[in-house]
């Protein structure tokens, strides 16, 4: 299966999207020199800062753009209870299958899905979704032995041996362990998290209290999560370390819905606000729901490699805070003075979250950001034009400053343009090279901003401003420069679209 799928023009499109992120200082294999870790990535000059752009985005259109929502920083760590009161001990598993020949290891049920996307692909949508449907029902009865046999009735092969020389299946715990302190007994060991939303959980009430909250209200963190996945290919997509940004929403019993629905219009202007075209996100609602939640949703968006989850949002009723109040003993109930009748006033919040990756968001805006633009040059010739099309208040680097030439004072005039710029602007001085190969590098990492000194500028301060993706220049005053490219990677351009 796999074989067939590797020259697909969406496979090579994604392929030419990694080289293109690894070459231009976005995001590199970790441990490189050692021939990489699986699953795992660093970013790079590049990526670090566009990674940070869409963090501080998603951060401000939480905490500055609801009056009630506030952020935390909880610690990876956390007392080990946690994990067994959210159920992760016990069922944070995923169905894992071994090919005997190649050793090669995967997720069950992702071998049954593919190949139904396989019967999708090639029109045959009935028999793509009676496949699912009988994965969906084996999945409910927890029936392992029945997805093994799915799998062979299927005539399921390994991408690598190409037999279907498989091991029962089993189930297979995402959580990483190690020990915390010196000494090595049970009690000591502690798990990477592998959500943020529990360190939110368990401050409910120490944000409640100190910040004297009033039921709705919203908790945000941004931090790393740690899952130990079976199936980890797909570039950052499913990463073994990863960062998550999360929100949990406390509301009233019985007012969930309302919230829901309310979050899901939200984040869905969100990401079409950085940029994303509605046409490639939709909504996959679950019919089948987690036993912790009353509704939920995955925004999706259309990767390369098909439609595939990007942010769930979840109604996740009292569950986790009725868990947290049963193990830890503590009253995790709210007072409510507004609400009128006497036996209501006090209870467990209902939550509704929203859970979206930093790392698939990264993905997801560098696959729609990258263009190849094709077209005829000044001397007739086919060219192709490669940049990153990126919301101006994401690129990494917002304006770069040349001198046409290096002599006769220009890089003197630049610098001093840079200077204007640089407290304001993430900005670039190159004296380098020629102006049309200092334009196409920007263009690759994305930068909306090229100003060219020359020497008419030594005469009337004024400069060319390229824009990267019409091209186009104009020529405008020094002194009108910053107000221009202000107003242009302004946050205000994305929270407009929100409210
Ligand atoms: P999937 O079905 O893709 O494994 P999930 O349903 O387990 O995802 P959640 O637990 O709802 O995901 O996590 C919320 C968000 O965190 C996801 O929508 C995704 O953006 C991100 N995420 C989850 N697992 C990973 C991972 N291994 N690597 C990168 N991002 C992840």
């Amino acid at each position: 299966m796999a074989k067939k799928e590797k020259n697909t023009p969406e496979n090579i499109q994604f392929q030419k999207i990694i080289s293109h992120a690894k070459e231009y200082g976005f995001v590199f294999p970790s441990s490189e020199v050692y021939d990489g870790l699986q699953a795992v990535y660093d970013y790079g000059q590049n990526g670090v800062q566009l990674k940070n752009n869409l963090k501080q985005i998603w951060w401000k259109a939480m905490t500055q753009l609801h009056e009630n929502v506030v952020g935390i920083d909880a610690a990876i760590f956390m007392h080990p209870t946690v994990w067994k009161a959210s159920g992760h001990v016990d069922s944070f598993n995923d169905p894992m299958i071994d090919n005997k020949d190649s050793k090669k290891r995967y997720r069950a049920d992702v071998l049954v899905e593919n190949r139904a996307a396989e019967y999708a692909k090639n029109g045959e949508n009935d028999r793509s979704e009676a496949l699912l449907q009988k994965l969906g029902k084996l999945q409910e009865e927890e029936n392992l032995d029945g997805i093994r046999d799915l799998i062979i009735e299927e005539n399921i092969v390994c991408a690598v041996s190409e037999t279907a020389n498989w091991t029962e299946v089993r189930q297979f715990n995402l959580m990483f362990a190690t020990e915390i302190g010196s000494v090595s007994d049970d009690a000591s060991k502690v798990y990477l998290r592998p959500e943020t939303a529990q360190g939110i959980f368990v401050n409910f009430l120490n944000v409640q209290q100190t910040g004297r909250m009033k039921v709705p209200f919203g908790i945000a963190q941004i931090g790393k999560a740690f899952r130990n996945e079976i199936v980890a290919r797909q570039f950052i997509f499913r990463m073994r370390e990863f960062e998550q940004m999360e929100m949990q929403y406390f509301v009233r019993p019985g007012e969930e819905k309302e919230s829901y629905d309310y979050w899901k219009a939200t984040r869905i202007k969100f990401l079409e606000a950085l940029g994303i075209p509605a046409d490639k996100l939709r909504f996959h609602d679950h019919i089948k729901l987690a036993h912790y939640a009353n509704a939920a949703a995955d925004i999706e968006f259309e990767f390369p490699f098909g439609w595939k989850e990007l942010e769930g949002i979840h109604s996740r009723t009292d569950f986790d805070l009725t868990k947290h109040q049963e193990f830890s003993k503590k009253k995790m109930q709210y007072f409510d003075e507004e609400v009128e009748d006497k036996d209501k006033k006090r209870y467990i919040p209902y939550v509704v979250e929203t859970s979206i990756g930093a790392d698939r968001l990264f993905l997801a805006i560098l696959c729609q950001a990258y263009t190849e633009d094709t077209g005829v040059d000044a001397k007739g010739q086919e060219k192709t034009r490669l940049y990153l099309r990126l919301h101006p208040v994401l690129a990494p680097t917002k304006v770069a400053v040349f001198p046409l030439v290096k002599k006769d004072g220009l890089p003197e005039k630049a610098k001093e343009v840079f200077e204007l710029l640089r407290y304001d602007f993430e900005t670039v001085y190159e004296d380098r090279g020629a102006i049309g190969k200092n334009y196409t590098r920007q263009d690759l990492v994305g930068t909306p901003f090229c100003i060219t000194v020359d020497h008419q500028t030594l005469e009337d301060n004024t400069v060319t401003l390229r824009h990267r993706d019409s091209t186009e220049q104009e020529r405008l005053n020094i002194s009108d420069l910053r107000v221009k490219i202000g107003e242009a990677v302004s946050l205000k351009n994305i929270f407009k679209a929100l409210r």
